[in-house]
């Protein structure tokens, strides 16, 4: 029998989450792999989404998601950004972040339409523009300030591109694009009609006084893009998988078509719960960036004391080391700690479309702080030789 796989399924392995996860169980090891923070999420919102599941409505919600929910969107982004966005037409709840990128590769892309990608990039990207027939067009940026170089950006800009799929705070390179990044990325859009789909998802984790700037509150850009954004981050609820989509409505109807014959609808009682927590007073959003800026800190002191080239992090809850004085690839690195230091981590290597030997290792900070303290002392314990190696590599 032939492959009954597609062949863009049939050449991925499984995504490095769920590899070192497993590992990290098998090992018993501290997890700063997988981006997930280790607390229950806000009381109030997780009270909202229950008594939504038992006093409220269980079946189908709106094809578009729930209108509270949708209202809450548009004014989150009223709030932060001063967008002025349409509820009932420009705003899209899907089933996690992950979805609305898929809806907007599907919807957007035809097949041999080239899109721009930054790498190292979040690991979905490829297969889904991939699966969607369009080609993607990797700049590479390059630690540690993952700098965009304009002249790599119009080198590949041709004639068959047609998205640009930017991830602002960027997973995982902990970077935040600069005002000059965005004006390049802004005039290159306007100059040849592009779509910019912008993975927000970490939005409300930026640090260091600065504050998030969608690209599409630039001058020029809100007809062209795409936000998009995820209550798993904000409100530290991964598993809910609970994201929207917003836009001009031209782009969100097209995302909108996609999604009624993906997912159609999200939880209604999740729904409920975000737009509870969307509403929060700012105090809640200022909170969060500033408990996961102390923990990174906190995980920077440790890593910096043990030796290593700790880059630098303006976002995000990723923060990434330079191994390459440990004589092994990231990979290696990361396999090696998890078997022999019980803890895990992620190397950089699957986030490139053509695996570079890398030498970045990434860690999740979304941590108790004695889980911190914990990865620190396993860390340095291994690295002294207190720890005999548990398993072979
Ligand atoms: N984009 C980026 C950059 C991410 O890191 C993640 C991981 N959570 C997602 C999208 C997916 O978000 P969600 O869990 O809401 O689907
Ligand atoms: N976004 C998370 C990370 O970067 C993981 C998401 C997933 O496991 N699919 O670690």
């Amino acid at each position: 029998m032939t492959s009954p796989v597609n062949p863009i399924y049939r050449d991925l392995g499984t995504t490095i989450f769920e590899v070192m996860s497993r590992l990290a169980l098998q090992h018993d090891a501290v997890n700063l792999g997988q981006g997930f923070p280790d607390e229950p999420g806000p009381d109030d919102v997780r009270q909202a989404a229950a008594d939504a599941l038992i006093d409220g409505w269980n079946q189908y919600p709106p094809m578009l998601g729930l209108p509270e929910l949708r209202r809450a969107v548009a004014d989150h982004d009223r709030r932060f950004y001063g967008l002025d966005l349409d509820p009932d037409s420009e705003v899209l709840v899907t089933s996690g972040a992950t979805e609305a990128l898929a809806a907007a590769c599907l919807a957007l892309l035809s097949p041999d339409d080239e899109v721009i990608v930054f790498e190292p990039l979040y690991d979905a990207y490829l297969p889904m523009i991939r699966r969607a027939g369009a080609v993607p067009r990797p700049v590479r940026l390059d630690p540690p300030d993952w700098t965009l170089d304009p002249q790599a950006l119009a080198a590949v800009a041709g004639p068959r591109c047609r998205m640009v799929l930017l991830n602002d705070p960027m997973n995982p390179a902990a970077k935040v694009w600069s005002p000059a990044e965005r004006a390049a990325l802004s005039a290159l859009a306007q100059e040849r009609d592009l779509i910019v789909v912008c993975d927000e998802v970490y939005e409300h984790l930026v640090f260091d006084g600065q504050h998030h700037a969608p690209l599409m509150a630039e001058a020029g850009m809100a007809q062209r893009c795409l936000r998009i954004g995820s209550a798993g981050k904000t409100f530290s609820l991964t598993g809910w998988k609970v994201g929207y989509a917003v836009g001009p409505q031209p782009l969100v109807g097209a995302l909108a078509k996609a999604h009624q014959f993906l997912t159609f609808t999200t939880p209604p009682n999740l729904q409920a719960g975000v737009a509870h927590g969307l509403a929060k007073p700012d105090g809640f959003f200022a909170d969060l960036s500033a408990r996961m800026q102390a923990k990174r800190d906190r995980l920077a002191v440790g890593l910096d004391r043990l030796g290593f080239q700790v880059l630098p992090c303006q976002g995000t809850y990723f923060l990434n080391i330079d191994v390459a004085d440990s004589g092994m690839g990231a990979e290696a690195f990361c396999r090696r700690l998890v078997a022999e230091a019980a803890l895990a981590a992620i190397p950089l290597s699957p986030f490139y479309d053509r695996r570079p030997d890398d030498q970045v290792v990434r860690f999740c900070f979304a941590k108790q702080d004695s889980v911190l303290d914990m990865a620190v002392d396993r860390l340095a314990g291994w690295l002294h030789g207190r720890v005999p190696p548990r398993a072979a590599l």
